[in-house]
């Protein structure tokens, strides 16, 4: 079991964790971040393995995992 934060006013938006993961745990949100971005959201825990991929693609240092 794995968590992922991740903090949207770090986050640009640019969709490269959303590419990088295998299991389709993130998305694009909704909402915005104070930057007037949409920031990734991460929605899946039960697929997610915490591989880490997204946190190792993404170019802000935007996302953490948690085991
Ligand atoms: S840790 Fe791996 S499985 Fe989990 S959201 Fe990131 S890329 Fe996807
Ligand atoms: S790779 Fe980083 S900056 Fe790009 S959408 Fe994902 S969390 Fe945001």
């Amino acid at each position: 079991m794995a968590r992922v934060e991740i903090n949207i006013e770090l986050c640009k938006g640019c969709g490269l964790c959303i590419e990088a993961c295998p299991k389709g745990c993130l998305k694009i949100s909704s909402g915005f971040n104070r930057m007037g971005e949409h920031p990734a959201e991460w929605g899946s825990d039960e697929m997610c393995t915490g591989c880490g991929l997204c946190a190792v693609v993404c170019p802000d240092c935007a996302i953490s995992i948690y085991k």
